[in-house]
């Protein structure tokens, strides 16, 4: 056992002192809490916080960072999307790799110790499966582990096929997609969810097939729900109704919505009352031009809240959580608008005795916090926060100082491509 006291740490949305964490030698939580233990190892000018969980990524998206940003009228996430497919057209599974490994390391530095990867891209250029039709999905795995990054992959169900492009995204009819699923869980030493895409992808039914399979499998369920006017309007002259309300009946505290962004009040009333998460990716909405959640009316309702670095144009868990805060301000004109602690329990790894927890050790003395007092630091992590705050990441029982990504490998997969 050892035994941790840095200044502070963060428990229950506060950063208190006089606090010991207690951890195996591999990394396993024994417990956090006052202790008088003069062994304990002090961590001056240091407090602790879970790392943060980044609940959405499409990690090859990396490579489309400043691209896509020339045209100067009629840009929308529309035009976007055709520069990303013509990146998905040339991707393999080597580069796939080497893109993710970078991006993934680029996570961990930024203060992200967890991700879960909405991965879509699983065949080859025409749609015909590899031999392992897991073979694209397992190179993401690799590189996360190659980064020591917590991952779920969130295997991705895409059964509609409107373009040439997303041939590569789907599979042949659900119940292949199911038993593809069942055995990558089975193959590899990560947690595999699934994830219907969106109801461009899927049908009504077929997600709420997707919905009931994953809970019976014990998997997480994540979606895209209504990111853009236009799918919530596809939605409605397809099936009569907004994207969310088509699937209402299957909803579930196990769903994760991403982009809740055009959602009614009915909608909002019914993902509360299921309790499900809507998970954010304030950089990406805004690099998109999405437009803003109503976060405040969905809290109120009981949604959860999670973030994600989605198409990774940004990779900085402290500037979703300050742009999330400041969208929110600016949309309701008022301050302090989601308690900052609040953001930090829903955004970071749970602590939980008997497992393993990734904490980050930020640097009180850096010019982002330097001079605020505990009992205000909380409020100062979410609004001025840095990713160069952080010190080091303590991850099965190292410390791993912080450090910037290795570009070669990165780059030369990048070349390849673009
Ligand atoms: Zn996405």
């Amino acid at each position: 056992m050892i035994k941790f006291r840095p200044d502070a740490v963060l428990v229950n949305g506060e950063f208190h002192s006089n606090m010991v964490v207690s951890m195996l030698a591999d990394g396993t939580l024994q417990s956090v809490g006052e202790d008088v233990d003069e062994m304990a190892v002090t961590r001056k000018h240091r407090v602790w916080m879970p790392g943060f969980v980044n609940s959405h990524s499409h990690v090859f998206q990396r490579v489309m960072r400043g691209l896509g940003e020339r045209q100067t009228s009629g840009a929308t996430f529309w035009s976007w999307r055709e520069s990303m497919y013509r990146v998905v057209d040339r991707l393999d599974p080597e580069r796939l790799e080497s893109i993710a490994r970078y991006t993934f390391h680029e996570m961990m530095s930024a203060g992200y110790t967890s991700v879960k990867e909405f991965h879509y891209i699983h065949h080859g250029r025409s749609g015909t499966p590899y031999s392992d039709p897991n073979e694209m999905a397992k190179r993401v795995i690799a590189a996360g582990q190659s980064a020591g990054i917590s991952m779920t992959l969130l295997r991705v169900l895409y059964l509609s096929v409107a373009e040439t492009t997303q041939q590569r995204f789907c599979d042949p009819d659900i119940e292949t997609a199911f038993r593809w699923t069942t055995r990558l869980a089975s193959e590899v030493p990560v947690s595999i969810g699934l994830a219907p895409h969106s109801i461009r992808a899927c049908t009504p039914d077929q997600v709420s097939e997707a919905i009931r399979w994953s809970k019976d499998h014990g998997m997480e369920c994540h979606m895209h729900i209504a990111e853009q006017p236009r799918e919530v309007n596809y939605s409605l002259e397809r099936y009569g109704q907004r994207p969310l309300a088509t699937i209402a009946d299957s909803l579930d505290s196990h769903v994760v919505g991403v982009h809740m962004t055009h959602l009614s009040d009915r909608e909002i009333k019914r993902a509360g009352e299921a309790g499900m998460t809507a998970c954010i990716c304030p950089t990406t909405e805004g690099s998109l031009g999405d437009g803003l959640p109503s976060l405040r009316e969905m809290l109120d309702a009981g949604v959860r809240l999670a973030i994600g670095s989605d198409s990774n144009v940004v990779i900085d868990p402290f500037a979703e959580i300050r742009m999330l805060e400041f969208n929110e301000r600016n949309r309701t004109q008022a301050r302090r608008v989601v308690d900052p602690g609040s953001i930090l329990d829903a955004c970071t790894e749970p602590v939980i005795a008997g497992q393993p927890t990734n904490w980050l050790e930020l640097d009180t003395t850096h010019p982002a916090l330097v001079g605020v007092p505990m009992h205000e630091l909380v409020s100062a992590v979410v609004l001025s926060g840095r990713p160069d705050c952080i010190a080091g990441t303590w991850s099965g029982g190292q410390f791993r100082p912080r450090e910037q990504p290795d570009p070669s490998l990165y780059l030369s997969a990048l070349e390849q491509l673009l």
